[in-house]
């Protein structure tokens, strides 16, 4: 299964040279990590914007393991944590800003500097260096040192290894947090990056005494009833055309159905690829600034991530997402005739 992933991954020429080295180098690339992290006293983490649970799961459980080892560290996002994640310990602490002295900066399960959006302050950080845990495999390489591991189904798998690595324990507080990012990266071990290695470290953290079925539960399947009007709606709104399920979120729909949330599609796309008849599913939400955030879902045998690259965002072969220029029309017209050329040419 795992080299069957791999395969896949390789089998695109893009993405074959974009990780050509790092495959290759990465355990220099651990080592190195581990240098950074047991020499640096002050830490700032940052997560990508608009948090998943793995961004949230990898950063908490980062925080809580490196503050054992008797680190100060920061925790930060540009935005905060959705309140279903309120269950797991430090999610209050996080800092929407990083404007403190540090001297070691930590992306995690971000594929860009841009992703890290207003947190990084270039004038302040861009003299640090910066070690990155990340599982995109449009990963830049931003960081100073680079633990990207595209096999690897969420950044709280590769967080779990880091402490097998520098024998660090788990902890009931960071089971559950990387239980989060492994349970909701993996839509509770159902996508095609699901490995053995996933299952191994979601068994590990169980053991660590937290309960996969609880976690599952409110991280994943659990709603607030104002989404599910959302997600209807957007059901309603969208359309099928030569494979790609596709629905246009715009301000004035969102008004129209009133829900509270302002930002993000409410896991519309991730419904949308669940239609037998799509090959691939795009969600166009129009932010308050009038760009256009493009979330995008692929059946097995798609890949959608190059398309989400090349328009400057990044992600996954089967989930992937950017945000381009508006209006609605302009933006729909660019991305689609990109989706049905990854059709043809699968
Ligand atoms: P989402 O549709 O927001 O759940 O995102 C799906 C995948 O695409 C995730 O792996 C994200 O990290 C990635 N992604 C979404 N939006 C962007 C973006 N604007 N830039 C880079 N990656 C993105
Ligand atoms: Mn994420
Ligand atoms: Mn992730």
């Amino acid at each position: 299964m795992a080299s069957e992933i791999l395969d896949d991954r390789s089998a695109s020429p893009w993405q074959a040279m974009l990780h050509s080295n790092s495959t290759v180098n990465l355990q220099k690339e651990w080592v190195e990590a581990e240098g950074y992290l047991r020499r640096a006293q002050r830490i700032v983490a940052i997560t990508h914007v608009a948090p998943d649970g793995d961004a949230i799961g990898s950063l908490l459980g980062f925080t809580h393991a490196m503050r054992g080892l008797g680190k100060l560290v920061t925790p930060a996002c540009q935005d905060s944590a959705q309140a279903k994640f309120d269950y797991l310990n430090g999610v209050h602490e996080i800092r929407q800003t990083a404007d403190g002295h540090y001297d070691l900066i930590v992306a995690i399960d971000s594929s860009d500097l841009q992703r890290l959006g207003d947190v990084f302050i270039p004038g302040a950080h861009a003299r640090l260096p910066m070690v990155v845990f990340d599982h995109h495999v449009t990963n830049t390489m931003f960081g100073t040192v680079n633990v990207v591991e595209p096999a690897a189904s969420s950044t709280s798998e590769i967080i779990l290894k880091l402490l097998r690595r520098m024998n660090l324990p788990v902890t009931g507080e960071i089971a559950a947090a990387l239980l989060t990012g492994v349970i909701t990266d993996s839509l509770a071990f159902r996508t095609s990056s699901t490995t053995p290695d996933t299952l191994a470290a979601a068994m590990e953290l169980m053991r660590a005494g937290v309960s996969l079925a609880d976690i599952t539960r409110k991280s994943l399947v659990l709603r607030s009833y104002d989404s599910l009007k959302f997600l209807a709606a957007g059901i309603t709104a969208s359309q099928i055309e030569d494979g790609i399920v596709y629905a246009c979120i715009t301000r004035r729909l969102r008004k129209e159905i009133g829900t509270k949330e302002d930002r993000g599609d409410g896991g519309l796309v991730g419904t949308l690829v669940t239609a037998m008849e799509a090959r691939i599913a795009a969600v166009f939400v129009e932010n308050p600034d009038g760009t256009i955030e493009v979330g995008l879902r692929a059946a097995p045998g798609y890949d959608v991530s190059q398309v989400a690259f090349e328009l400057g965002g990044g992600g996954h072969a089967a989930a992937a997402g950017c945000t381009i220029p508006g209006p609605m029309r302009d933006a729909v017209n660019r991305v689609l005739p990109r989706l049905r050329q990854v059709i043809r040419e699968a």
